[in-house]
């Protein structure tokens, strides 16, 4: 057969009009057949994977949980637990056989308080890569009641679809974490007189998504719009996890454990309160005092704290967790074959500035930025092949018109 005459044993495309045409034992495929019958296989197995979903979702048990987390979130012990076994109970809910016992296990969503910067948001990242479901941060602050400029409490959904890559039914098992939940507080004592559009009216739209029901989602987006297709999102199986610095909420606190104080006067010498964590002794009422409405209180039924972090956990935070800060530069100065070297006195140098301009965690990495630099300019293209960095070369690189532009960039 002359070569012209070969054809596309699929198509019947002709040799000159194909781009490529490859032989096989007895047949011939082009390249347009070629590209067709890859996007089959995508999207077969697409399908294959969201029926595998029960065998992807991986659930542990709550000290494998613990562990996992141990191995990225150092300290805040109390709150690890919590989550673990909250994350534990909300997963086996998920994926407890159909019974007819009426017993219907609950949503175990969960509120965090705790300063900024001491891993409220690590916690949650952590969680969902564990259980290599989809995660979605959203801020609570950019959130409106349907009808007023900012987003409606949809578009959270929308965020966690896109986490998903539009797969339905892993959005469906996946984590929310809102952010800033202390921002939509209720801002006065009174219920409403005058509407607050930012505050109370978000937390009335956030309570039917916290429990479990069905939504309207656009998928791309933005405002409602009469012509967008909507994606239906159960949220009953979606985990909520809320977090906030609640600033000031220890007033609340401390005014009611003195109340408490005045009835137990017995009790005083045993529970000797910890002025400088007052967030230990938190309670849902404290919330509601701070202005979230109790029904929101209701649906976060897993309160937790944060403690603040001392020096020694920063100092742990810069060499311990698996993707800890000073490992990430190792790697990035091995790349170039440099081995890079900290001292204790360095790293205790700088534990020491994050603490005096009160850079949090966060500012450990601009610290290590600021001190790293000019290593990082000009070792790659030198014959240096190794870098120690002392207390007195951190001291060098980091003058006070430095220090203070990071606070203020904190
Ligand atoms: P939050 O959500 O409480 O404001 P983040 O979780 O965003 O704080 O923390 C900011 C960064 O600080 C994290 O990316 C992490 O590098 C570091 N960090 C904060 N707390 C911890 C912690 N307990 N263990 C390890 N790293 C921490």
């Amino acid at each position: 057969m002359a070569k012209e005459d070969l054809e596309c044993s699929f198509c019947g495309r002709k040799k000159p009009e194909t781009s490529l045409l490859i032989a096989g034992l007895d047949a011939h495929i082009c390249d347009r057949c070629i590209e067709q019958a890859h996007g089959i296989v995508i999207e077969e197995s697409k399908d294959v994977a969201t029926n595998d979903l029960e065998g992807e979702l991986k659930l542990r048990k709550p000290q494998e949980i613990k562990e996992f987390l141990d191995g990225y979130v150092i300290g805040q012990e109390f709150t690890k637990r919590v989550m673990s076994v909250a994350v534990y109970n909300h997963y086996k809910r998920l994926l407890q056989p159909a019974t007819d016992d009426d017993i219907e296990i609950q949503k175990s969503n969960i509120v965090m308080v705790g300063q900024t910067g001491t891993g409220k948001t690590l916690i949650a990242k952590t969680i969902a890569r564990m259980l290599n479901v989809p995660l979605a941060i959203v801020d609570a602050t950019v959130l409106t009641e349907a009808g007023y400029v900012g987003e409606d409490v949809e578009s959270i959904l929308t965020r966690l679809l896109q986490a998903a890559d539009y797969n339905l039914e892993k959005a469906q098992r996946g984590i929310v974490f809102i952010d800033e939940i202390d921002k939509i507080a209720r801002k006065s004592d009174n219920p409403s007189i005058t509407r607050d559009v930012s505050g109370e009216g978000v937390q009335q739209a956030l309570l039917k998504l916290l429990e479990g029901t069905v939504v309207n989602v656009p998928p791309k987006g933005g405002r409602k719009h009469p012509d967008q297709k909507f994606i239906e999102v159960n949220t009953e199986n979606i985990l909520f996890i809320a977090g906030g610095a609640f600033d000031g909420i220890e007033r609340h606190i401390s005014k009611r454990l003195n109340m408490q104080a005045m009835g137990f006067v017995a009790s005083k010498s045993e529970d000797v309160v910890e002025k400088d964590n007052m967030l230990k002794y938190i309670i849902p009422k404290d919330l509601k005092d701070f202005g979230l409405i109790p029904e929101i209180i209701g649906r976060l039924p897993v309160l937790t704290h944060m403690n603040p972090l001392d020096a020694g956990t920063l100092r742990a935070i810069l060499t311990e967790p698996k993707n800890a800060i000073i490992k990430q530069y190792k790697k990035l100065f091995s790349m170039d074959d440099i081995e890079l070297t900290i001292t204790d006195e360095a790293l205790d140098y700088m534990v020491g500035k994050a603490i005096e301009y009160k850079l949090g965690a966060r500012g450990l990495r601009s610290l290590c930025e600021a001190i790293l630099t000019d290593a990082m300019f000009d070792l790659p293209s030198s014959d240096e092949k190794s870098l120690n960095v002392t207390k007195t070369y951190a001291e060098s690189k980091l003058n006070k018109s430095t220090l203070k532009k990071l606070k203020a960039a904190s």
